[in-house]
């Protein structure tokens, strides 16, 4: 079955964006994936179709309404769609390349922008909706973060990448930030390449690129490294 993204946005024509070109638009185009963008200002009501309000309790900014939103997520998920309801958000869980491999291993995903302040509480814990943040640090909006999701899942997808081997030897796939690349020319503004790459020595090379990918992930992210046991202190 091919993974189907449905998008509740304010900001539809946000989509397919840069999801529209290279690898992911290739594959949209070729059915390897399925995208819907779904208006949450049609389901609001009256004149003005107000989508947000004033915060209860006071303060900066609008809230979405949770009735409007719930129509929207009811219209676009219906009972019985087994799709992951998720709302990209700064509180939530910190997108990962695990989450990432799991989203892409199912049928797809329906996926809440928020706009404003956020969303009223009621309508994420009404809906069972799973808050996915991709990274510390504040959008003005879900949709960007929706299509850094979006590419990193479809990426993954059968048939996608041209070379399968690639995507299993990245950072992150073996726990680890990958080791540094390099390509011609030998001679770059007096910096050549390390030897050990033009030595012809698969396994040395291979063992090159552990060893500078263990260097640099403990540098860098040590947080990525397997737990040492820490003696225990009182
Ligand atoms: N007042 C909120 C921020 C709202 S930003 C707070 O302080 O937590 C507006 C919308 O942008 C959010 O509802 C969310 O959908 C999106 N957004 C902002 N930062 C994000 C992040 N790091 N990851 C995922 N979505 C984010």
């Amino acid at each position: 079955m091919t993974f189907r993204a449905t998008v509740l946005t304010l900001f539809p024509e946000m989509f397919p964006g840069v999801l529209g070109h290279s690898l992911a638009g290739r594959a949209l185009a070729e059915n390897a994936w399925s995208l819907e963008t779904v208006q949450i200002r049609d389901f609001a009501e009256g004149k003005h179709r107000n989508v947000d309000d004033t915060p209860a309790g006071g303060g900066a900014g609008m809230v979405m309404r949770a009735d409007v939103l719930a129509r929207t997520i009811d219209a676009a998920s219906p009972e019985g769609d087994s799709r992951p309801r998720l709302l990209m958000s700064p509180r939530g869980r910190p997108l990962n390349q695990q989450r990432v491999r799991e989203l892409a291993d199912g049928d797809g995903a329906v996926i809440l922008c928020g706009r404003f302040e956020g969303v009223d509480q009621r309508v994420i814990d009404a809906r069972g909706l799973e808050e996915i943040s991709v990274g510390d640090y504040i959008l003005s909006g879900g949709e960007p973060a929706a299509l850094v999701m979006l590419d990193a899942i479809i990426r993954l997808l059968p048939g996608v990448m041209g070379n399968e081997a690639s995507g299993t030897e990245e950072s992150f796939e073996t726990g680890l930030l990958e080791h540094p690349h390099y390509t011609r020319p030998q001679e770059f503004e007096g910096l050549t390449i390390p030897e050990v790459l033009t030595s012809g020595n698969h396994a040395k090379i291979a063992e090159w690129r552990r060893e500078e990918a263990r260097k640099l992930t403990a540098e860098r992210r040590s947080d990525l490294l397997p737990q040492t046991s820490q003696p225990v202190t009182k």
